[in-house]
């Protein structure tokens, strides 16, 4: 039976990298039947909603969801898409591994972490008010429920996946009640692990040992905000926006998306990287039971990588989107031990 998925094209280069990705995973000969729903500012210009009710339906009844990016207007504008539908679908866990892939250049040795991203809360609450004008506040909220939630999700993640170590990311010497909430909770959670390493690090300090020592890590446990800013810090260790994943997963829902951007400077060009997407859509083939499929998507890409001189423009390269689609789709058909 097709699996039917919920496909949320997206902004900017959304519709050219879910395409791409669709085509790759329709020629593993997996079955998908795709539910394909608008959201974003095109929509928002054509119907003043850049999430409609039909969209979150459609994401409800079908479970599980693969998206582009959506861009959200800076400073101004309509709320981030991207958030209000990962609160109102309560995904509250966002899973980012950052895996180096063969062929690839970067300024370090192969890497493999991942990054565990509270979604819910922190300062994307979007709670900003205008307390007399030109004074404005934010607040940053962290419950004891949705910290202990994704601490918990992290350590049993951390189980499964024979993963070693935590790392809890907090500024806590600053926020002493909110971060400090947050690292309580992870520290209530680790003494039911005795057999994962429960460690904590300063977000500052993270930031200056990712770019000097990043292969020390295994799993960093974040609350929003650090968890969005070292996301794109991550991507940058193993090759750029281009390279990462995401999983917006939740009890009852998972949204598969990159961790980039619309990237509205290069949309509409047949240059973007699908990768990042390609990536997610592995991820999605494995919360689908679909783990073969999901192995050989993994080692078509990275045969193309290793044995072609494919790369989009991002990893240095000439290639198009529709060549990169093409030759992945290539290495699918012939497996892997054909390829070489
Ligand atoms: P957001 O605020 O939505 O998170 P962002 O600030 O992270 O967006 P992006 O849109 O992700 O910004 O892109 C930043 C830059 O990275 C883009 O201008 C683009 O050049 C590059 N980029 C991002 N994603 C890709 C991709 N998939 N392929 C090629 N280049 C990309």
């Amino acid at each position: 039976m097709a699996h039917v998925v919920t496909l949320i094209p997206g902004d900017g280069i959304g519709p050219e990298v879910t395409k791409s990705v669709v085509e790759i995973l329709e020629s593993t000969g997996v079955a998908f039947e795709w539910e394909r729903v608008e959201a974003g500012a095109a929509v928002f210009d054509r119907t003043g909603e850049a999430l409609s009710i039909e969209v979150i339906e459609a994401c409800k009844k079908n479970g599980v969801a693969l998206k582009g990016p959506i861009g959200t207007p800076i400073a101004k504008g309509f709320q981030s898409v991207n958030v209000r539908l990962r609160k109102i679908l309560d995904l509250y866990s966002n899973f980012r591994p950052v895996r180096s892939l063969p062929g690839v250049e970067t300024h370090f040795g192969p890497l493999d972490f991942v990054i565990v991203r509270e979604n819910t809360e922190g300062l994307y609450a979007g709670l900003e008010h205008e307390i007399v004008p030109g004074v404005v506040t934010s607040l940053k909220v962290v419950s004891e429920r949705a910290s202990l939630r994704i601490a918990r999700w992290a350590f049993e993640y951390a189980r499964r996946a024979g993963r070693k170590r935590i790392t809890c990311v907090h500024k806590a010497n600053i926020m002493k009640m909110s971060d400090g909430l947050f690292l309580k909770c992870f520290r209530d959670v680790a003494v039911n692990y005795p057999d994962i390493v429960a460690d904590e690090r300063i977000v500052d300090a993270l930031c200056m040992n990712l770019v000097m020592n990043p292969g020390q890590f295994d799993v960093l446990l974040l609350e929003n905000l650090y968890g969005d800013i070292v996301s794109d810090l991550g991507a940058g260790l193993v090759g750029g926006l281009g390279m990462v994943p995401g999983a917006n997963i939740g009890d009852d829902y998972a949204v598969f998306e990159a961790v980039h951007g619309s990237a509205p400077d290069i949309a509409g060009k047949n240059v973007a990287n699908p990768i990042a997407l390609l990536r997610s859509a592995i991820l999605m083939l494995e919360h689908l039971g679909e783990s073969d499929a999901a192995r050989r998507v993994d080692t078509a890409l990275a045969q193309t990588l290793s044995w072609t001189p494919i790369r989009t423009r991002d990893l240095g390269g000439n290639s198009t989107t529709t060549e990169f689609t093409a030759a992945v789709c290539e290495a699918i058909q012939k497996g892997p031990s054909l390829s070489a």
